[in-house]
């Protein structure tokens, strides 16, 4: 069976775009990989994290996560920071990656803008931690979005460069796994941005806490165009609100956009949005409350989190320490 490893920030609230894009998709690949999910507090840190805020968005991502189907029996859920090696492991691949390497990172680009000089080290040297993070348990494949792809080469190039520094053939390449139907949730604000946890307005996304009344209100105020829906895709080129909320029924309900439309086409937005938020509350509530049950038993939370440290390092501390002996640590 293939080992994966895929983790997510414990920052903000995990909103529809994560669970399509991907928690669900994770919660399916549990059924034929051995899957170790980790909640990445260490790079949720390239950012100022107030620290009690932290903790609480660790245990709220864990209940989200156990919510909508992750298994932590069967598979492996934890905390980044609770397993040494990742940190161990981080810090011989700063040595092994160089320079030009991380200066073509599109990410730290984007996130750092102008302001290049403020931004923390770690934020820089993110990607190497997230090698780090693979390789520590010789995970062969990562499900990842589109926007990871670069991160991931750059981990193969930092695995190659080990294997031929350190003349071995220790760390195996990785390939990514973007899922098949890569959903790309927009905001409801503003169809040409994605849906995204950190944008300042809660109205711009559903949140996988949101009930009932609160996912009907923020989808009738979702910005629409004044045009019915049209009768096939063709007719939402250029109408990327329509488009964004037409993908998220077509992805809810598991059916293609054309058959949406074939249902749909020649409505307005007022009965379509009410067909969506039905749709979306049978889809969202049960997570939403079982991750609110959750919620308030933390030390179970914190249980589970616990257990899946000790079995990832487990896994990792062999690996890791024979990665500090081939570097020629002292052990
Ligand atoms: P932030 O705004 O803090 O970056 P985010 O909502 O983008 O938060 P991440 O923790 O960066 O969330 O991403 C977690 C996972 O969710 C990643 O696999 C990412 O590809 C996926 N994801 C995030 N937003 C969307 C979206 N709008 N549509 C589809 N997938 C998404
Ligand atoms: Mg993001």
């Amino acid at each position: 069976m293939q080992r994966i490893f895929s983790g997510i920030q414990p920052t903000g609230i995990p909103q529809l775009g994560n669970y399509l894009g991907a928690i669900r998709n994770w919660v399916a690949l549990q059924a034929d990989h051995e899957c170790i999910f980790c909640l990445v507090d260490m790079h949720a840190l390239t950012v100022w994290q107030e620290p009690e805020a932290l903790r609480q968005q660790t245990l709220r991502q864990t209940a989200v996560l156990l919510a909508a189907g992750i298994d932590p029996n069967a598979h492996i859920l934890f905390n980044q920071s609770a397993v040494s090696a990742h940190a161990r492991l981080g810090w011989i691949f700063n040595c092994v990656s160089r320079l030009g390497w991380l200066n073509r990172m599109t990410q730290f680009k984007d996130k750092a803008g102008k302001d290049r000089e403020n931004h923390s080290a770690g934020l820089y040297v993110y990607p190497n931690l997230m090698a780090a993070d693979i390789l520590a348990y010789k995970a062969t494949r990562v499900p990842v979005g589109d926007d990871q792809r670069q991160h991931l080469e750059l981990a193969n190039d930092i695995a190659q460069k080990f294997n031929h520094d350190y003349g071995v053939d220790f760390f195996p390449p990785i390939e990514p796994l973007v899922p098949p139907a890569a959903a790309r949730i927009m905001s409801l604000r503003d169809g040409t941005k994605k849906m995204s946890k950190s944008d300042p307005s809660a109205q711009s996304r559903i949140e996988m806490t949101d009930d009932a009344d609160t996912i009907a209100l923020k989808i009738r105020r979702a910005k629409t165009d004044p045009e019915p829906l049209p009768s096939d895709p063709a007719g939402l080129q250029d109408r990327p609100e329509a488009r964004n909320l037409v993908d998220i029924y077509a992805v809810l309900a598991g059916i293609p956009v054309a058959e949406v439309l074939a249902r749909h086409g020649g409505e307005g937005f007022g009965p379509f949005k009410a067909a969506l938020t039905d749709v979306l509350v049978q889809a969202i509530v049960p997570i939403a409350d079982e991750t609110r049950r959750l919620m308030d038993a933390p030390d179970h939370l914190r249980a589970v989190l616990r257990d899946g440290a000790t079995r990832a390092a487990a896994i990792a501390e062999p690996i890791v320490c024979e990665a500090e002996r081939l570097v020629g640590f002292l052990k």
